[in-house]
């Protein structure tokens, strides 16, 4: 009994703290209320996982604080038709949000060990609609182009080209841009008919977006 309330009492506070900080989509609420944090992340961090911060994971990475993943999610004005390239797949938890709100996900990481601890997590969670695959994520992914929406999860120091050629007309990218030790900021890209529009979101800070796969794979 004690235990459950302490549960609802964590839930409520990470869900306000969402709020706070101008999450405000139903949708990507109630995907964050699904999708539990914590079997995302391991070891002696894993009793942090309902504060909204970021934190360590394997390979020296780092899971995204809940607020900027749902900033994310909800800059990328989801449909449950879309089919989303996510770059960056780390510890799987925002891969895990996006596939309760697109029809297919596709995440990338170049450390093969956060991919395999990814897929087993989207396996036990029974998330069959995202691929989880070992790639440099700078050249995106052509075999699955084009993508209705495309999330990078590292900072670039622009947005890389091939990523902007496999998003559809009409898509949307969310990407952080900045060199890896200075501030960065979040850029919504809309590819209209007319070229491409851009957003400014906020300051973040983000691990680098890096070339070739990590020495695991
Ligand atoms: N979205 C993740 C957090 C990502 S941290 C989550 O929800 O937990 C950023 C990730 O980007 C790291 O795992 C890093 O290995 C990966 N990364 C960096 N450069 C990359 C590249 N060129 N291709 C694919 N993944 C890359």
């Amino acid at each position: 009994m004690t235990e459950d309330t302490t549960e609802a009492e964590r839930k409520m506070q990470f869900l306000y703290a969402l709020r706070s900080k101008g999450v405000t989509d139903k949708r990507v609420l109630s995907a964050m209320e699904t999708i539990d944090r914590g079997p995302f992340i391991r070891g002696i961090f894993a009793g942090r996982a309902y504060e909204d911060m970021p934190l360590p994971i394997a390979c020296g990475q780092t899971i995204s604080q809940p607020s900027v993943v749902g900033l994310m999610t909800q800059a990328l004005a989801l449909t449950p038709r879309d089919k989303v390239l996510e770059v960056g797949t780390g510890s799987g938890y925002q891969a895990a949000i996006l596939s309760r709100l697109a029809r297919r996900v596709y995440t990338v990481d170049r450390h093969s060990r956060l991919v395999r601890e990814a897929r087993a997590l989207f396996d036990e969670m029974n998330l069959t609609n995202i691929t989880a695959i070992t790639a440099d994520g700078s050249y995106g992914l052509p075999d699955q182009a084009p993508f209705d929406r495309i999330l990078v999860t590292a900072a670039a120091e622009d947005p890389p080209s091939t990523l902007m050629d496999q998003l559809k007309t009409g898509g949307i990218m969310v990407i952080p841009v900045g060199q890896s030790d200075a501030v960065q900021h979040l850029i919504v890209v809309r590819k209209t008919e007319n070229g491409l529009e851009y957003d400014e979101l906020r300051q973040v800070r983000f691990v680098p977006l890096l070339e070739g796969l990590g020495n695991d794979a």
